[in-house]
């Protein structure tokens, strides 16, 4: 019998004073449950940041040697491991499989929960919401997906109950900003944890977020996402997508060419927002990868780029498998954007910046920033962009509105969830964030997670 110390254990493997990489062991000593598996954003210096290109079937060896992924045993590829290199010692190690019931589970589609799924071990199943693994589909064939082996993914529909070992995980969807999103439920012997996946409580009206903490209540252990209790000050609640869309359909309005970055992830905006300029008498005009991985997901009126205006080879490509695919994409042609510039929207490409010098751009050209890349001045890739849009005169709006939860929201949340534990991850102040979400405002005790330490549920 195994002793009470080592019963139900969490581990945390990314996450940790970061937006993003979450990766949570839950195990026992029968089963073993890995909620997500997001590509590491480190918290000192991203070595891998642009412009250095990451080494296309060496990306795993690459972060391990350098310290930016962490060592989850059991998980990896074996092929996928260091050979050679600081870390190669470990390697043997590493591509050992544990023996027992072992399953991976993906809250949403989101390259900080979802990028490393490449390089995961074959035989261990992925579960992922029916839509999530048609959106991971749709990124395949659009060259969006992420690094390493194809992923496989379990459809698992939201309320189906997933039995590992003696570990059970029940998906519940969330509301966040990219289709499928859900939190967990993981019930073990030892009681249950609540893991909140990303998640909000401004976007259509926050119903499924509330249905999920209604239905995660008095969990033993909440784990939640804490990302906009990042910044000092507070931000105030995000604003809701029909004032997005105010801001956007305000820009509209104008005589001149407008540019926009929206996120291609974000399904349900990219379709309102292709919508309101069709409304506006203006066809939004995407790259040939954001095209096609919408099309894909039935997304109405998509509109690419003919031959007239020449795109990047990953463009070119998307686009010839679309065609393959069966999708014939609508295309208009540089000329007709020349004639009449006040007539379309067209998705800018940060990763082809002198792409710009091809449109009217004149006084009054907007860029609005609806989410999509560069994503902020985190970003390496951000100055340049800035550099050029002030070289060619365009205006930044924010037009804007995060997929995460306003502080209060988050506060509310917990209250209602009344959880006996709150784990904060995936944001850069848990100290600060588990303050805020402790007692007085809350009645549950905090732990702020480090790396290399098992907590037990009890
Ligand atoms: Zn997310």
């Amino acid at each position: 019998m195994a002793d009470r110390t080592d019963r139900t254990m969490i581990e945390f493997y990314g996450g940790l004073g970061v937006i993003g990489g979450s990766k949570i062991m839950i195990s026992t000593p029968n089963a073993r449950v890995l909620l997500d598996m997001g590509l590491d954003i480190p918290d000192g210096l991203d070595l891998f940041r642009e412009p250095v290109r990451r080494r296309c079937g060496g990306e795993l060896a690459d972060y391990l040697n350098t310290g930016q992924a962490p060592e989850l045993p059991g998980i990896y590829d074996p092929a996928q491991l260091p050979v050679q290199g600081p870390r190669a010692d470990r390697s043997e190690a590493l591509a050992v499989g544990d023996p027992r019931p072992t399953a991976i589970f993906l809250s949403h589609p989101h390259i900080d929960h979802d990028g490393m799924l490449g390089f995961v071990r074959a035989e261990l199943s992925c579960h992922a919401h029916p839509e999530t693994v048609e959106l991971h589909r749709a990124l395949a064939i659009s060259g969006l997906g992420p690094v390493g082996r194809p992923v496989t993914l379990q459809p698992t529909p939201p309320g189906t109950a997933i039995t590992v070992g003696d570990i059970v995980v029940e998906p519940i969807e969330v509301d966040h900003d990219v289709p499928g999103a859900c939190g967990f439920l993981i019930s073990t012997p030892d009681g249950r944890i609540g893991y909140t996946g990303d998640f909000n409580l401004h976007r259509n009206g926050g119903r499924r977020t509330s249905a999920f903490a209604e239905r995660i209540r008095g969990v033993d252990a909440l784990i939640t996402e804490t990302t906009l209790l990042s910044f000092d000050p507070l931000p105030a609640e995000p604003i809701t997508e029909d004032e997005v869309l105010t801001v956007i359909g305000d820009r509209l309005a104008g005589p001149q060419l407008q540019l926009i970055s929206a996120y291609e992830r974000d399904v349900e905006r990219a379709q309102a927002i292709i919508d309101l300029a069709r409304q506006r008498g203006r066809t939004m005009i995407w790259p040939g990868q954001q095209a096609t991985f919408l099309g894909l997901l039935g997304v109405r009126d998509v509109v690419t780029w003919d031959d007239s205006r020449r795109q990047r080879k990953a463009h070119q490509i998307a686009v010839a498998n679309a065609i393959a695919a069966g999708t014939q994409p609508t295309t208009v042609g540089l000329a007709e954007v020349w004639d009449r510039p006040s007539d379309f929207l067209v998705q800018t490409d940060s990763a082809d910046l002198p792409s710009l010098l091809d449109l009217p751009i004149s006084v009054g050209t907007g860029w609005l920033h609806s989410q999509g890349e560069p994503l902020g001045p985190f970003m390496s890739t951000w100055q340049p962009f800035m550099d050029w849009l002030e070289h060619l005169g365009v205006e930044v709006v924010p037009a804007g509105s995060s997929g995460h939860a306003g502080p209060q929201a988050l506060i509310e949340m917990v209250k209602q969830i009344a959880p006996g534990t709150v784990y904060p991850i995936h944001g850069f102040r848990p100290e600060t964030a588990a303050h805020l979400l402790g007692a007085p405002q809350t009645e549950a005790r905090t732990i702020v997670p480090a790396a290399g330490i098992r907590y037990p549920l009890r």
